[in-house]
């Protein structure tokens, strides 16, 4: 026998948390924990965007063939748009190559396994705190984890400085994984003249930067967004990105992201997709097709596009009004540690500094679920379940 030497996992701290969730019989419980948008109603519905491009996809699919290695042509191309803009220098260089690829999980996972596969780079440097897969996703395609300074918990803000200082360690090399907008989980982000100090800084030391983009259009808006990526592609000749719709597209469930690669220029670019292509092939052959359908339908379709940026939008503007009414709802159930900061934050979460007992006390007395660390989903707040998470929070 050899099955049962094999050891319990421990669960995931994300979606272990769903399943107690799940099992929990109360009534008046609430999941703060994963990061999935709700609307009003605590329903996460399927965008009308979405269904309209199903409905097209349904009456004009012919075939259910295999895709290519890297997808869906239209999806891939639509997805540079997205990223850099019609007119960035990546795009009339032709030095971007994209490929679809499994949600924003596949893009990190895929991307990792390219440079460990292909080049002599073993570090990946993340901010502390980050998205909690970040580690798993990256050790296991054989990467060493490091930590860069990201979170002042005093101020609630970055703590710039000791990013800087941590990243005088990096090698030339080493690939700089950073969060394109909505920082997970601190919804702190950089801002312009800090992504310029970090473009250079990857000029200056050799850095890759490794841009993890899963919520485009939930900070301040689709090109918004891009802002920092726009900036940094401009000045270094080399990067990567995993972006995913998932969350901006509500297609969580269709696993659709992509794996983009920027080289120095059109022909490296090239040489380097053949060795993606070959990492995709041994990983999973060639990717889904539903996902990248819908989100090139709806890209490539000018009412579409424009009913998904209003959807985007309303998405974007429900989460805002959360956080303020949030503030103020703490405020009147008698907290008076201030929670301010909060309301200033991108995105769907918020780091909310409450401890691990406070967390699992919410969780226990309450049924309010939210992560070990404190981060809160922003985004399942409802007008309706404000008062329950906020008098559980006044308690703790
Ligand atoms: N990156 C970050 C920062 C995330 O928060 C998430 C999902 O929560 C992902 C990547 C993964 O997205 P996907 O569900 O598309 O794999």
């Amino acid at each position: 026998m050899i099955f049962n030497q094999v050891v319990l996992a421990p669960a995931d701290p994300i979606l272990g948390l769903t399943d107690a969730f799940k099992a929990d019989p109360r009534a008046d419980k609430v999941n703060l924990g994963v990061g999935i948008y709700k609307d009003e109603s605590g329903q996460t519905p399927i965008l009308k965007s979405v269904k309209l491009a199903e409905q097209k996809l349904l009456e004009t699919e012919t075939s259910k063939s295999y895709l290519g290695i890297d997808g869906v042509i239209a999806y891939n191309q639509a997805v540079q748009g997205l990223l850099f803009g019609t007119d960035h220098a990546v795009m009339s260089e032709k030095r971007a190559v994209t490929a679809q690829a499994p949600g924003g999980t596949g893009s990190l996972r895929m991307a990792a396994e390219f440079v460990v596969r292909n080049t002599a780079s073993r570090t990946v440097w993340v901010s502390n705190l980050t998205w909690a897969n970040h580690n798993n996703i990256f050790q296991s395609a054989g990467l060493t984890v490091k930590q860069y300074g990201y979170y002042d918990a005093a101020s609630h803000d970055i703590d710039f400085d000791a990013m800087l200082t941590s990243l005088e360690q990096a090698n030339s090399g080493d690939l700089l994984l950073l969060h394109g907008c909505c920082h997970n989980p601190t919804g702190i982000d950089l801002n312009i003249c800090q992504w310029e100090v970090i473009a250079q800084l990857c000029v200056d030391k050799g850095l890759i930067p490794l841009f993890d983009f899963a919520y485009q259009g939930f900070g301040a808006g689709v090109e918004e967004d891009a802002q920092g990526l726009r900036l940094v592609a401009s000045k270094v000749p080399e990067l990567l990105v995993a972006n995913s719709f998932s969350k901006n597209f509500g297609l969580y469930n269709e696993r659709i992201g992509a794996v983009t690669l920027v080289a120095e220029d059109e022909e490296t670019a090239k040489r380097a997709f053949s060795q993606i292509k070959s990492t995709i092939r041994s990983s999973y052959s060639n990717p889904p097709a539903h996902g990248a359908l819908i989100v090139a339908t709806i890209l490539g379709d000018a009412e579409l596009r424009k009913l998904w940026e209003e959807e985007l939008t309303q998405m974007r503007e429900r989460i805002a009004e959360m956080r303020v009414l949030f503030v103020k709802t703490l405020s009147e159930q008698g907290v008076e540690q201030d929670f301010s900061f909060i309301s200033a934050q991108n995105g769907m979460f918020s780091f909310s500094g409450l401890n691990k007992d406070q967390v699992a006390r919410l969780k226990e007395e309450f049924g309010v679920y939210i992560v070990g660390s404190g981060r809160i989903s922003v985004a399942g707040m409802t007008r309706a379940n404000m008062d329950t998470i906020c008098r559980a929070i006044a308690q703790v």
